[in-house]
């Protein structure tokens, strides 16, 4: 079923974006995961995590604007192109236009702190920075089993849904589409999607992360590259 009737692009273009978006739009109704006790039947819950940089974002919420869809956001608190402390103007914005915006929590395993108290070291600087208190987290690069983690310090791990819940899941993860059932099996859908890979016109994914580093000294592009997993 889920085969034919959405078309998952091969060139990841705002035109392909806005395509997929409709097409889904027909099938499912779009909400916030913090809504997630909707009684819709067929819910969806498109997600973006922001590993890189913000500004590669708006393109897509310009899109989603225009058809009267909201995503949840995710920033980091450091990431080697921004702080949450850059952010704080962003957050306001991004709010007052009715998406929500939350916590991407990177966890240390090198770290002698626990999982929860590492997590509410970054939920403090978050809140205190932006003067937001989010309802959701999710986890950068999840390993092991924290990703299983319904909730933690009172946020709600949306990327728990798709481990101990009744969604389905795609993202574009490491420049590739990623799905959890092929076909899908469930009634509802998590699409996350992490912005920097979209693009005017196709780009492929290594040159989404060079462009995106080219102003920025080598160590910082070597970070970068060493710091998120991509299809080569
Ligand atoms: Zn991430």
């Amino acid at each position: 079923m889920f085969n034919t009737k959405f078309c998952f692009p091969d060139q990841w273009t705002f035109a392909n974006y806005s395509k997929l978006l409709s097409d889904l739009k027909k099938c499912y109704t779009f909400l916030s995961f913090s809504d997630n006790d909707s009684s819709a039947k067929r819910k969806i819950f498109l997600r973006h995590d922001i590993d890189v940089h913000p500004n590669f974002l708006d393109p897509l919420l310009e899109v989603e604007t225009s058809l009267d869809i909201r995503s949840d956001i995710y920033l980091l608190n450091e990431s080697p192109l921004y702080t949450i402390e850059d952010m704080a103007p962003k957050v306001t914005d991004l709010l007052s236009n009715g998406f929500t915006v939350n916590l991407h929590f990177e966890y240390d395993k090198n770290s002698p702190d626990s999982y929860e108290a590492q997590h509410l070291v970054q939920l403090e600087r978050f809140v205190n920075v932006t003067g937001h208190q989010p309802k959701l987290y999710t986890d950068h690069k999840p390993r092991g089993q924290t990703h299983v983690n319904v909730s933690c310090n009172e946020l709600i791990n949306a990327h728990s849904a798709n481990v101990n819940g009744p969604c389905d899941y795609i993202s574009d993860s490491r420049g590739q589409w990623n799905h959890s059932n092929h076909p899908l099996k469930k009634s509802h859908l998590m699409l996350l999607t992490h912005p920097i890979w979209w693009n005017q016109e196709h780009v492929e994914p290594l040159n989404c992360l060079l462009r995106a580093s080219q102003h920025h000294e080598p160590h910082i592009q070597q970070s970068l590259l060493h710091r998120l997993t991509f299809r080569r």
